[in-house]
């Protein structure tokens, strides 16, 4: 995916939430994203709040959003009812934007434009303009009623600024024996046959269910993103 993609699907859902470290604690705070251009997406708050600073210090964040904000639950059958969608998280790296630089920018960037009227109201925005110049994520399109196909996910990471992602799920080893357990039990559809046996990234939840079936210990615990 672009960037602009990747902007584009955080904006669809608007709403989201970001993580910075404090003295080893995750600090969490509602937000959203201002613009993109090909050096990242940008953000900004006033810089002398703790998420400014803790941006400016850690150079680190992780954002993720809904796009649906119905609470999930169960119908009144006991029936999951969770509506078809997706979730989106990011795991970025952080730079600060001076002033001047924001100020370019602006000259060619709609969004950036906003930026520069912030900075010309609330004094403590102009030096609260940060770009995520490198990031990898993922999309977790979920579709449990199978309303739009036959498997539950579709799970599809990104990466951008040169960073890399891990693949989903767990991997099953050349100790599989075949027997068709693992297979049998994901309810996800996300196991195919083989020699040995493998995982379609895309579909797994990650749930465990076939290393929890698998007699001879072939699968190895998924890598994180
Ligand atoms: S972890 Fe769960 S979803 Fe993924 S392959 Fe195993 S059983 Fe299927
Ligand atoms: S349950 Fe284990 S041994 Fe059986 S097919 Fe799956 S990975 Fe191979």
């Amino acid at each position: 995916m672009t960037i602009k993609e990747i902007y584009e699907k955080f904006e669809s859902v608007g709403v989201l939430t970001a993580s910075t470290i404090h003295e080893g604690e995750v600090h969490s705070r509602i937000m959203h994203f201002n613009g993109w251009d090909d050096d990242g997406i940008y953000l900004r708050t006033m810089s002398n709040k703790p998420y400014g600073r803790q941006l400016k210090e850690g150079e680190k964040i992780t954002v993720c959003g809904i796009d649906d904000n119905r609470v999930l639950g169960h119908n009144e059958d006991g029936v999951p009812d969770f509506p078809r969608g997706f979730f989106i998280r990011l795991i970025g790296e952080v730079k600060y934007l001076d002033e001047a630089a924001v100020r370019e920018k602006a000259k060619t960037n709609e969004a950036m434009k906003l930026a520069v009227y912030d900075i010309e109201h609330y004094p403590m925005m102009a030096e609260g303009n940060f770009v995520i110049h490198k990031g990898r994520g993922e999309i977790y399109d979920h579709d449990f009623g199978l309303t739009t196909r036959d498997h539950k996910l579709l799970r599809n990471r990104f990466a951008f600024g040169g960073a890399t992602f891990n693949k989903v799920g767990p991997t099953i080893t050349d100790k599989c024996i075949e027997c068709g357990l693992c297979l049998k039990n994901c309810t996800f559809k996300a196991i195919k046959e083989g020699t040995p046996y493998s995982v379609i990234p895309e579909r797994c939840d990650d749930c465990g269910t076939c290393i929890a079936n698998c007699p001879v210990d072939a699968i190895e615990l998924s890598k994180p993103l």
